[in-house]
């Protein structure tokens, strides 16, 4: 690059195409900064592209269109009960106050709108300010046609459905429930009449975080922000203190790229980083758990740290019981909350309420993992009639599972649970007295030990037609199944430690000028805690905007 050289001249300089990086980037150049995305990969979209796309904005104006009730000072309160001893206020009241225009202006200059997900609740309902009827929107169907060529480079999901069916996060829940219920077969029934018709109509729909992510980059071409695609950041640029640019490798050549108003790292977390989880996680752990994004390796906390910048909550993660099947780890949602399943460790005893907010299940098997009685795995108990009623991972009611899936070690059936125990190494003895246990809560409608069911946040994936309790049934029906279940994660949720607009921070407390972080990157607002769904992404979109207004500000 010769010497200003305006092709390598920005203003603001946004690191990483995920949620954060692109509404930064947006908001940025709406506001007239010269604004520049670098992505690592050939990919825009990070982990928000193969995510649930939930937002998670208490008092949005899509909320609010959807006749959900709530005040601010209720938001506020919840938040401050679920995150609050690890977040400063003023981060909480940032995100609070600036959330709901943040959404405003994406939806004005993206083809991206929301909706409310009923009654997806808040997963600690029942605290002070919690919601059981949600805060939680999702982006609404796009058709994927709106990105033009750029398609081809919008990161493909998670697990993508199959026979090009769309299903939105509200669609999923009734889904899962197979057989059991009629509001599943109506879902399926309009899920699969939507996917005809578009198919007609030479429509490709996308939903959750594709739709985000195709949105976001849609606005992003509106405003004339370049997005350089496998462009990775290799290092800051710093003069007098100040973080002037970045380093980055352009068609594999080193290049500088100045940016006079400052630097976003949005390069999403470390889950893939074998050498930082390892620094700074618990074992046992690795990068094989994780759902998150293949590149995303801690690339912009390593530079945030070389500029000076200070860490918080790196042990922690967006936890979630996960299967490590063949083809990549399985994040279990309404799996473990549907009737008819169980958590033993290796005694062979249920140690926590399995329909729990994920993270918190997480911290239990870690918290309660040791050599001698291990937690990690633990082991996911169910029996024929849950495989007869529920889809499991995608696989349909009654379908067998895939035999690779038997093969690999983290599935096994047989006909008694004394054979199963024997298979899996859990004691006999002590899953036959759980099961027998755990049966009578089930008939009684009661979990006494852990609680299940208790929460309304526990019964949003329950089935509603299992009486008296959506979320307990007895395990009486061989061939019984055991799911060995790991300590996964959406991604990690440690990073640099920023104030409410966003500027990195030193040990000291002091602001490094002209250096951002939003997203993963990060230590988030949400501190250990998840306060309901879309409380990754929701804080993310609105850290990446609030830093777009300091910059814009010129502070
Ligand atoms: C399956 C799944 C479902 C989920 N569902 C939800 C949900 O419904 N709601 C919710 O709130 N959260 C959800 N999450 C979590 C959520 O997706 C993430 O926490 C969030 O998207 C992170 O956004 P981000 O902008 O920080 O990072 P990302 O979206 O991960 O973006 C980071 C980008 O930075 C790029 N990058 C990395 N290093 C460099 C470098 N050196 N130079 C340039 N670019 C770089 C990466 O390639 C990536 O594209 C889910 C996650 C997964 C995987």
């Amino acid at each position: 690059m010769a010497a200003g050289d305006p092709d390598f001249d920005f203003d603001f300089v946004v690191v990483g195409s995920g949620a954060a990086g692109m509404t930064a980037a947006l908001t940025a150049a709406l506001r007239g900064l010269r604004t520049l995305v670098l992505e690592k990969t050939e990919f825009f979209g990070g982990s928000t592209a193969r995510s649930g796309g939930g937002v998670w904005i208490p008092g949005n104006a899509d909320l609010r269109r959807c006749g959900v009730t709530d005040t601010a000072e209720q938001a506020s309160r919840y938040l401050g009960h679920v995150a609050g001893e690890d977040t400063p206020a003023a981060l909480r009241a940032a995100f609070l106050e600036h959330g709901p225009a943040m959404l405003d202006l994406v939806v004005a200059n993206t083809p991206v709108s929301f909706t409310w997900v009923p009654g997806y609740a808040d997963y600690y309902p029942e605290a002070p300010g919690g919601r059981a009827g949600g805060r939680s929107v999702e982006p609404k169907l796009l058709d994927a046609r709106v990105l033009g060529a750029d398609l081809a480079s919008l990161r493909p999901p998670y697990l993508p459905a199959p026979a090009g069916i769309t299903v939105t996060q509200a669609n999923y829940r009734w889904m899962s429930l197979g057989t059991s219920h009629p509001r599943a077969l109506t879902t399926t029934a309009r899920v699969t009449a939507r996917m005809i018709l578009s198919r007609l109509r030479h429509r490709q729909l996308l939903s959750m975080g594709q739709a985000l992510a195709a949105g976001l980059r849609v606005g992003l071409t509106r405003v004339g922000v370049p997005v350089w695609l496998s462009t990775p950041m290799t290092g800051l640029e710093i003069s007098g203190g100040r973080v002037t640019g970045v380093r980055a490798l352009r068609d594999g050549q080193p290049v500088v790229v100045r940016a006079a108003r400052g630097v976003l790292l949005a390069t999403g977390g470390f889950e893939r980083s074998a050498v930082l989880r390892s620094r700074y996680q618990r074992a046992p752990i690795g990068t094989d758990w994780t759902v998150g994004s293949p590149a995303n390796t801690g690339d912009g906390i390593e530079a945030g740290v070389a500029a000076g910048g200070v860490l918080a909550l790196m042990d922690d993660a967006w936890w979630g019981p996960s299967i490590p099947l063949p083809g990549g780890p399985v994040f279990c949602l309404a799996e473990r909350s549907l009737p008819g399943s169980i958590f033993v460790n290796a005694a062979g005893e249920r140690f926590m309420n399995e329909a729990a907010p994920y993270v918190d299940a997480v911290h239990v098997m870690y918290a309660r993992h040791t050599d001698d009685n291990p937690h990690i795995p633990c082991w996911m108990i169910a029996d024929q009639r849950y495989r007869n009623r529920y889809v499991f991972t995608g696989v349909p009611p009654r379908k067998p599972l895939p035999r690779r899936w038997y093969a690999s070690g983290a599935v096994f059936r047989a006909s008694s649970l004394a054979e199963l125990a024997d298979q899996i190494g859990v004691s006999a003895e002590g899953l036959a007295k759980t099961v027998k246990e755990f049966s009578e809560f089930a008939s009684a409608g009661k979990d006494a030990e852990f609680g299940r069911g208790d929460s309304a946040y526990d019964r949003y994936y329950g089935d509603p037609n299992c009486k008296p309790n959506p979320n307990l049934a007895p395990l009486t029906q061989p061939p019984f199944y055991a799911f060995k279940i790991v300590p996964g994660d959406l991604g990690t949720k440690g990073g640099l430690r920023t104030d409410e607009h966003a500027r990195v921070l030193r040990d000291d407390g002091s602001v490094i000028e002209g250096l951002y972080a939003a997203g993963n990157t990060s230590a988030l607002v949400m501190g250990r805690s998840y306060a309901g769904p879309g409380a990754t992404i929701g804080p993310a979109m609105t850290f990446g905007y609030l830093a777009a207004l300091d910059a814009e500000s010129g502070s």
